[in-house]
């Protein structure tokens, strides 16, 4: 078996992290290194899925309940509107696979685009 992830290590209390909103299936964190503004990250709370592909495909409720638990952190934390990134395989940044949605918001403008 794998180790657990850090967003498992997290939501198990094993590791800081503080959850900041929370679903059924899924939660909500502060990135400990911010890209914008706002910048949290949604997170199922299953390991199960390493990107947005496989969830898409094994899962699409569960990416329908990540989606809308992201536009409400960031009604309640970056003013409502949002950039929404999956980063999906290593060549395009991702560094976590436990499939994650990066949240950024707060007056983002083009310098913060790509
Ligand atoms: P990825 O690069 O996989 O798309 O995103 C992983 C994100 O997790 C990165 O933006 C990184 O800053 C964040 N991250 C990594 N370790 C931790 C941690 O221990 N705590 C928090 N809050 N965020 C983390």
């Amino acid at each position: 078996m794998s180790e657990p992830s850090i967003f498992t290590r997290i939501l198990e209390g094993e590791i800081p992290g503080e959850i900041i909103a929370e679903t059924e299936n899924a939660f909500v964190i502060r990135d400990i290194a911010p890209k914008a503004p706002v910048h949290l990250l949604v997170i199922p709370k299953s390991s199960e899925y390493r990107n947005v592909v496989e969830l898409a495909a094994g899962d699409p409720s569960l990416l329908a309940e990540i989606v809308g638990l992201a536009n409400s952190v960031a009604a309640e934390h970056a003013g409502g509107d949002f950039r929404l990134v999956f980063n999906t395989g290593p060549k395009a940044g991702q560094t976590v696979f436990h499939v994650h949605a990066h949240v950024l918001g707060g007056d983002l403008d083009e310098a913060s685009l790509g």
